[in-house]
């Protein structure tokens, strides 16, 4: 017998005119969450979010239409060195905590190259399913709450440019970065 390792596959994230991402995506139920086949594309989106260097990465980025996104940034990072742990949400939902806003600069693997500012709730109270299928709900605050509010957006077919006021902020990375 042969041992066989098969390695998750990085998939091609979907851009701004693939219309999945304008979809608001299918929510699971606990036996599809718990699959093998979920599973795997988990692993897949995981490593996917990776190669392209994303914090987090949704359904449609990936070309499904499914309610699930996941999420991590390693310690260290230069502009966040808490990082974010690796997690899974099927089905998110968020119901913002307090009155408080916070504006930062966001990205996003399917909108290429550009950044914008967006003003997001400072703080949520995140409920959705982990991998085993069953619910949880957990307080997320600063710069994880960004993240967990772009990618409930884009389980309901939104992105960041939708969140924006207003355009004048949208700028090229590489200009950016040449301005410091
Ligand atoms: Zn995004």
């Amino acid at each position: 017998m042969t041992a066989r390792i098969v390695r998750p596959a990085i998939r091609k994230v979907t851009v701004l005119g693939h219309p999945v991402l304008r979809k608001v995506l299918r929510k699971l139920r606990p036996e599809e969450i718990r699959s093998e086949e979920m599973h795997r594309l988990i692993e897949e989106m995981a490593v996917t979010m990776d190669e392209y260097d994303g914090v987090g990465i949704a359904g449609n980025q990936v070309g499904e239409d499914l309610s699930v996104f996941v999420m991590g940034l390693p310690k260290g990072n230069k502009r966040h060195p808490d990082g974010i742990n690796l997690t899974v949400v099927f089905n998110p939902v968020i119901k913002p905590v307090g009155d408080e806003f916070e504006e930062d600069w966001e990205g996003c693997l399917s909108v290429p190259e550009l950044r914008g500012m967006v003003r997001r709730h400072k703080k949520l109270e995140l409920s959705g399913s982990g991998l085993d299928g069953k619910p949880f709900k957990k307080i997320y605050e600063g710069f994880p709450a960004r993240v967990v509010q772009h990618e409930t957006d884009h389980l309901n077919g939104l992105v960041y440019l939708d969140r924006m006021d207003g355009l004048k902020t949208l700028a090229y990375m590489s200009e950016m970065g040449r301005r410091g």
